[in-house]
């Protein structure tokens, strides 16, 4: 197994310290002939109190710090913008070390600040209203990246002294990329955001936001974190139209997981709605919406698309958006209209990495 050879080539490798679990942590420390309680040391003064500097973990002896500061690699992504919107969300643009960039969104709302982050660079879905997927797949995220995308914010928050907000308060994988396409990676970074020595997120705070990969929603266990998914159509030919991955995971295979999702009585899935002008948006398409959703435990978050210059689809006019929700609402389905932030910075739903389609126009002419 590769992470036993790491530990029995300590001398050489360095552990990226964000994509270590406790155990794993305990692990590697239990590896140099060291006490396995300073993983705890170090998670606390890590996560909990944000000091990443470990010259400063002033209950470790000296040495162990010295030990420490050449075995674990603190920073591998790199905060190098940041873009504030009109409406207060906050972009995120990280470098990766082999050159590639991350985008995650900081997301104020009344009583909770949201992070959005990334699971991939790029994506292979697909769906043809994102900008995401029009990049195509380029690499899956390691855990590391995934978690260091909240350190980077975190930073960025404490760096920010004008800022009311003291604390992230909930994770969504709505970022770059399908979460479920990088599994393992996307759950080791759960764990780890949800240890409550590290950065303790409880499930409810954290959402997993995808397209209905059903292989990957079968493996994730109930309690896990919250499920959104991405239906937008209602309509079989409709949803494979905007969602090439319809063909393989059809609506009806969805719904039959969503009918016998066995979440606690507080887990309800959410179905995510992007409203497509004069495509999903007419009072039939709620009606099929409600046809599809009634009986089944759920929220649904209808999503007014954010108009792009690499997409051809419109946002729809208030009034048909109003229509559509008031129609749910009399049905007494669960419907919020959700404004995507960020539209001004290309932080919102479905723009993010437009920075990969520029640069490819920039060199194509
Ligand atoms: S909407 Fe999500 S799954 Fe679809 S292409 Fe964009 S990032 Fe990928």
């Amino acid at each position: 197994m590769v992470f036993e050879n790491q530990i029995n080539e300590l001398d050489s490798i360095m552990f990226c310290f964000f994509g270590l679990t406790l155990k794993e942590l305990e692990d590697v420390i239990a590896g140099t002939g060291k006490e396995k309680y300073r993983a705890r040391q170090l998670y606390r003064w890590v996560y909990n109190k944000g000091i990443y500097d470990f010259s400063m973990m002033d209950n470790i002896p000296k040495s162990l710090r010295v030990l420490f500061s050449d075995m674990f690699d603190m920073e591998t992504i790199n905060l190098f913008e940041s873009i504030a919107s009109v409406d207060g969300s906050i972009k995120l643009s990280f470098h990766t070390k082999d050159g590639n960039i991350i985008e995650s969104v900081l997301i104020p709302e009344k009583q909770r600040l949201t992070l959005c982050v990334s699971s991939q660079i790029g994506c292979r879905m697909a769906c043809s209203f994102c900008v995401t997927g029009k990049i195509g797949f380029i690499r899956n995220l390691e855990t590391h990246e995934i978690v260091e995308q909240i350190i980077g914010a975190k930073k960025f928050l404490n760096g920010s002294p004008e800022s009311p907000w003291e604390k992230i308060t909930n994770i969504v994988f709505m970022g770059m990329g399908e979460p479920l396409d990088n599994f393992e990676n996307v759950m080791r970074a759960i764990e780890i955001m949800k240890e409550p020595l590290g950065l303790d997120f409880s499930k409810r705070r954290i959402t997993v936001s995808t397209v209905g990969l059903l292989g990957g929603l079968k493996r994730l266990q109930p309690g896990t974190a919250g499920i959104a998914i991405s239906l937008n159509a209602a309509d079989e030919q409709k949803r494979t139209e905007i969602m090439p991955i319809n063909r393989m995971y059809p609506i009806r295979d969805i719904m039959d997981f969503a009918r016998h999702y066995k979440g606690s009585q507080r887990e309800r899935i959410t179905f995510e709605y992007v409203l497509l002008k004069g495509f999903n948006d007419s009072l039939e398409d709620a009606k099929m919406l409600y046809e599809l959703l009634k009986g089944v435990r759920c929220k649904i978050n209808l999503i007014p698309f954010n108009e792009s210059p690499y997409s051809q689809f419109k946002t729809p006019d208030n009034k048909t958006v109003d229509q559509f929700h008031a129609y749910l609402i009399d049905k007494y389905m669960t419907a919020i209209v959700r404004n995507s932030r960020g539209p001004d910075v290309n932080a919102a739903c479905g723009q993010l990495g437009m920075a990969y389609l520029v640069s490819k126009k920039t060199k194509a002419s």
